[in-house]
């Protein structure tokens, strides 16, 4: 056993970021090319695909539903929207 390129140690952990598209694109890049070489790897981001999609659709569902900004921040002076509704209360 011998890496040829990058340690395969800290590559493992690196599946579950690639996956999510969270590498920034050196790391990205270096992955993709012990991906190419590792079945280890590759075997882990196949185990992983199916939950870190899962994750992912989590997270962008939890950032586009907005939280409900009321009257907690309306003391500032970020008042500039519309009016708040009546049927709040
Ligand atoms: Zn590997």
């Amino acid at each position: 056993m011998t890496p040829s390129d990058a340690p395969h140690d800290g590559m493992l952990s690196n599946c579950a970021l690639y996956l999510l598209g969270a590498l920034d694109p050196a790391t990205e890049s270096t992955f993709e090319r012990h991906l190419a070489g590792c079945t280890e790897c590759r075997r882990e981001c196949e185990r992983l695909g199916p939950a870190a999609s899962a994750v992912a659709g989590l997270d962008s569902t939890d950032l586009s539903s907005p939280l409900p900004v009321d009257d907690a921040t309306s003391g500032d002076s970020n008042v500039a929207g519309p009016a708040p509704d009546p049927e709040a209360r």
